[in-house]
C-alpha cells in the first residue's frame, strides 16, 4: 500500500479560514472561508469541515488519502493535547481542536501557533528553504515571531514562545496592551506607523504624505514608506525610527540565538528595500559582528500560503 503523502494544511484567521491540500511543500488546491468568529465556535469549525470537504471534493481526494490535517490558529496552544489555551480574536479559550478534528475526519491532527506554522512554511519552502536556525517575524496589525531552533519549531514552556512583539524597546515608550511600556509593537507594527501618520497629517502642514493617499483609501504603511521614499522627511523619520527599534529588537535575538536567517514577513515587509536597506543596518549596528556576519535578512517568500503549508508540514 502507498504511503499517503498528502495533508491537508488549515490557516484559522481572525477574518478568513484558508485550507489546502498539501504534497511535498506544494499547494496542489486552497480554499478560503469567512471566519465568523463573532457568530461562535460552532460555526467556525462548521466552516472549516465545510472548507476541508471542499478541497477533498475538488481535488478528488478520499480522506483515507490523506496524512493528516495539521492546523495554525492565532493563539496559544497545548502541544500534548492540541487544546487551543487562548485566541483572542477567535473569542475561543480552552477549545479542543484536535479532539474535534480528529473526531470528525478520523485522521490525525495536529494543532499549532499560526505564527509558528507560518514560520515551518517558510522553511520547508519559501525563504527559508532548507535553513535550520530561523527567525520568522510579521509586521501587520500586530508584530509576531515563529522560532525554528536547529529545524524545529520552538514552543516553549507551555506554548507561548515568540511574543516578540512586547519585547521592550524604549521603557518610556507607549503603554502596550500588555500593559507594559515600549513595546516593539507600539513602536514598529503597520497600526503603530499608521498613527505616527496621522500626526504628520495633523499637525506638519509642509509634508507630502496627504498626497501620496489615493483619494477614499485610509491611510496605510504603504503611503508612509512612499512619502519617505519622495523624500518627506517627516515620513522618513518614522520609517528610520520604525527600523531602529525593529533592529535593535532582531539584535537582541541574534545575540540571544545566533540564527542564520531572520524573514520578516506581514503587510510591513511589502516595503521592500525601503524596509530592509535601514533595518539590516541597525541589526547590524546592535548585535555582536562574530554573529551577523553569518546572518541574513530576508523578505517572507509565501505570503499567506506559508500558514497552509506549514500547517500540512505539522504532520509528520
Ligand atoms: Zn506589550
Amino acid at each position: 500500500m502507498e504511503l499517503a503523502k498528502k495533508r491537508i494544511g488549515i490557516d484559522i484567521g481572525g477574518t478568513n479560514i484558508a485550507c489546502g491540500l498539501v504534497e511535498e511543500g506544494q499547494i496542489l488546491y486552497k480554499t478560503s472561508l469567512a471566519t465568523n468568529a463573532s457568530e461562535g465556535k460552532e460555526s467556525v469549525f462548521n466552516s472549516i469541515f465545510k472548507a476541508v470537504q471542499m478541497v477533498l471534493d475538488n481535488t478528488e481526494t478520499t480522506i483515507k488519502q490523506i496524512a493528516g490535517i495539521g492546523v495554525g490558529v492565532p493563539g496559544m496552544v497545548d502541544m500534548d493535547t492540541g487544546v487551543v489555551k487562548l485566541a483572542p480574536n477567535l473569542y475561543w479559550e480552552y477549545v479542543p481542536v484536535k479532539e474535534i478534528l480528529e473526531k470528525k475526519f478520523k485522521v490525525p491532527v495536529v494543532v499549532d501557533n499560526d505564527a509558528n506554522a507560518a514560520a515551518l512554511g517558510e522553511v520547508l519552502s519559501g525563504a527559508g528553504k532548507g535553513n535550520k536556525d530561523v527567525v520568522c517575524i510579521t509586521i501587520g496589525t500586530g508584530i509576531g515571531a515563529g522560532l525554528i531552533i536547529n529545524g524545529k519549531i520552538h514552543h516553549g514552556k507551555s506554548g507561548g514562545a515568540g511574543e516578540f512583539g512586547h519585547t521592550i524597546v524604549n521603557e518610556k515608550g507607549p503603554l502596550c496592551n500588555c500593559g507594559s511600556r515600549g513595546c516593539l509593537e507600539t513602536l514598529t507594527s503597520a497600526t503603530a506607523i499608521v498613527n505616527k501618520g496621522k500626526d504628520i497629517l495633523q499637525q506638519e502642514s509642509d509634508s507630502i504624505l496627504k498626497d501620496c493617499i489615493v483619494e477614499g483609501q485610509p491611510l496605510g504603511a504603504k503611503e508612509i514608506f512612499l512619502a519617505a521614499q519622495k523624500g518627506d522627511k517627516w515620513c522618513k523619520e518614522v520609517i528610520e525610527e520604525s527600523c531602529k527599534h525593529l533592529g535593535m529588537a532582531l539584535a537582541n535575538v541574534v545575540n540571544l540565538l545566533n540564527p542564520e536567517q531572520i524573514i520578516v514577513g506581514g503587510g510591513v515587509s511589502q516595503a521592500g528595500e525601503a524596509l530592509f536597506r535601514p533595518l539590516k543596518k541597525w541589526v547590524n549596528y546592535y548585535s555582536l559582528d562574530i554573529l551577523n556576519k553569518d546572518l541574513s535578512v530576508d523578505p517572507a517568500e509565501l505570503g499567506n500560503d506559508a500558514g497552509i503549508i506549514g500547517a500540512a508540514g505539522l504532520i509528520k
